[in-house]
Formats: structure tokens, sequence, C-alpha cells
């Protein structure tokens, strides 16, 4: 490949100028895959190992990009809640989303183990079924804690809005508002692929909307007008579910969610108001807990 000037390539039979084989598919493969790499530095991309690699060598004409993102499902059974551990490996950082707090001695196992410096905790919303780890984590670790812009808590260290995003190295966390489950909720879109739905929608299912301010209007809008336009093939990985269920597409729960598809609004306000559950076992300790980001104190001093 010559480069005549900065915006202008070429290859194959017009560089017969300054190369004596230039017209054979042998030299103009190699001049090709040159020039992609030149291209792909002024869109600042990396790339990825040729499917075949090189046909000459057997080698690979690229170095294989591993992907930085390193992503964890866990589960805590008692309460059949997902937390997400999201690390960025190149600058070994992680994020844990709604961390729980009897599973904290798991969570600093698996962040040792995995050579990663905890930098925040993230909350999808003010939960009613189970105690925050965030407290108890940022004074082991110093990391920081983070709650949705609007929750009804003074505790964090920041807050996120609507749109903001939360960077860690090269993977990003886009926050999406998805009231209705509660009035402050939002789910988290990690590098446009991985969508942590919280508790506005599960696995063929949703979060209930009978207390903390939760609106079933509200929440059918916020399903179907936001979550349901993003991609089909995006990943959905709920905040809880009760069925051994781990992840699902956008895709999928637009066709089979039985909360949603072919039910309309009217008919999905109706079925939530009758859904009847009984609250959490926990609600009263961990909803005052959670509005100080899970001081256990804070909790004991609400049921004396
Ligand atoms: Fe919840």
């Amino acid at each position: 490949m010559s480069n005549w000037s900065e915006l202008l390539y070429t290859l194959g039979t017009p560089r017969k100028g300054n190369l004596w084989e230039t017209t054979a598919v042998l030299e103009i493969r190699v001049q090709a895959a040159s020039l992609m790499q030149e291209l792909l530095k002024s869109f600042n991309a990396k790339p990825y190992a040729a499917i075949d690699g090189d046909w000459f060598s057997g080698k690979s004409l690229f170095p294989l990009q591993k992907p930085n993102m390193l992503f964890r499902q866990l589960f805590d059974k008692e309460t059949s809640t997902y937390t997400y551990l999201i690390g960025d490996r190149s600058t070994k950082t992680a994020i844990l989303v709604d961390p729980v707090l009897e599973q904290v001695e798991r969570d600093l196992q698996i962040l040792q183990e995995l050579g990663l410096t905890l930098r925040y905790c993230l909350e999808t919303h003010i939960h009613a079924d189970h105690i925050t780890a965030t407290d108890r984590l940022r004074q082991v670790t110093g990391c920081l804690g983070i709650l949705p812009e609007n929750a009804e808590a003074t505790c964090a260290d920041r807050y996120i809005g609507d749109g903001n995003k939360l960077q860690l190295g090269s993977v990003e966390i886009l926050a999406i508002a998805t009231s209705g489950h509660t009035d402050s909720h939002m789910a988290y879109l990690v590098n446009n692929t991985h969508l942590l739905t919280g508790d506005a929608l599960f696995i063929r299912g949703c979060g209930r909307t009978d207390f903390q301010s939760g609106d079933p209007g509200l929440l059918y809008d916020t399903v179907t007008q936001k979550l349901f336009t993003l991609a089909d093939d995006i990943l959905v990985y709920p905040g809880h579910d009760y069925q051994g269920q781990t992840v699902s597409t956008i895709g999928e729960e637009k066709r089979w969610n039985p909360r949603f598809a072919k039910r309309s609004r009217s008919q999905f306000i109706e079925l939530m108001n009758n859904l009847n559950l009984p609250h959490p076992k926990k609600m009263l300790e961990a909803v005052p807990a959670n509005q100080h980001c899970g001081k256990v104190s804070v909790a004991l001093d609400y049921q004396i």
C-alpha cells in the first residue's frame, strides 16, 4: 500500500509505479489487509484477527483483541436476587450492581480472585426485599455508592440520572429511567449489549407495582415504549428470578413475556392491581436500611 497523501490510499494495479508484483490476488490480499488496518486506525477501532488468518504464513494478520469487559451474574438464594459484577480487564476495576448484604464475603472473594478493584456499587432502585451491601462494601473497599437520582435517600456518594453514562475503563454503562416498579428506578445498558433491567422487567414477568410509589400504567409505558424499542438481540439480565432463568433478550420478551405480549395498557393495569401478593419478608427492615445505603444499625433502630 502506498499513501500518496494523507487522504488518498490505493492498492493493486496503481502501485505498479513502485512495486514489481502488485496485480495478483496474493499481493492484493496482503495490501488489502494492510489498508484495512490503516483505515481502522482512523476510526479508533481495534482490528480483530482475520477469520482464516494469513493464507501464506498460517498466522493471524492481526493479534486477536481480547474483549475488555468481564461480566458475572451472581445469585442470592434467599431473596432470589441477582447481583452483577462488571469488570474492565485493562484497568482492573469493577462495579457491582445491586449487591446483597449477606453476600459481601462472596463478592469480596471473587473481586480478589479476579484481581479487580471495586470502584462503584450501583443500585437499580431502593429495594424492599433485601438490604444492599453498598455501605459495607464502601467501608471495606473505599468504593463509591451510586443511587438513581430522585431516590428517597441522601446517603449516596453520587446520583445517576436518565441518559447519564458511567465509564469504567472501556466499559460504558448507560442509565435508563424505568419508573413503574418504584418511582425512581433505573435500568442500565452495559456496552450496548447487556441490559440490567432491575425489577422493571423480569424474564417472562415484571416487578410488582403495589408499593414504593409503584404505578402499573407507568411501568407498562416504560417497558413497552423504552425497553422494547431497544434492539431485539440485547441481552436481558433481571434483578430477580424465581424459576432458575438467567438471561433472555429484548426480542424474546417482546414476543413471550405474558405480562406485556398481546396485553393492552388497561389489561396490564387490571392484572397488576389484582396480584394480591404478600409483602416481602424483609420489607420493614430493608426499605429504611436501603434509604441509608444499607447501614444495618438504621434498620435495627427502626425495628425497635
Ligand atoms: Fe424491587
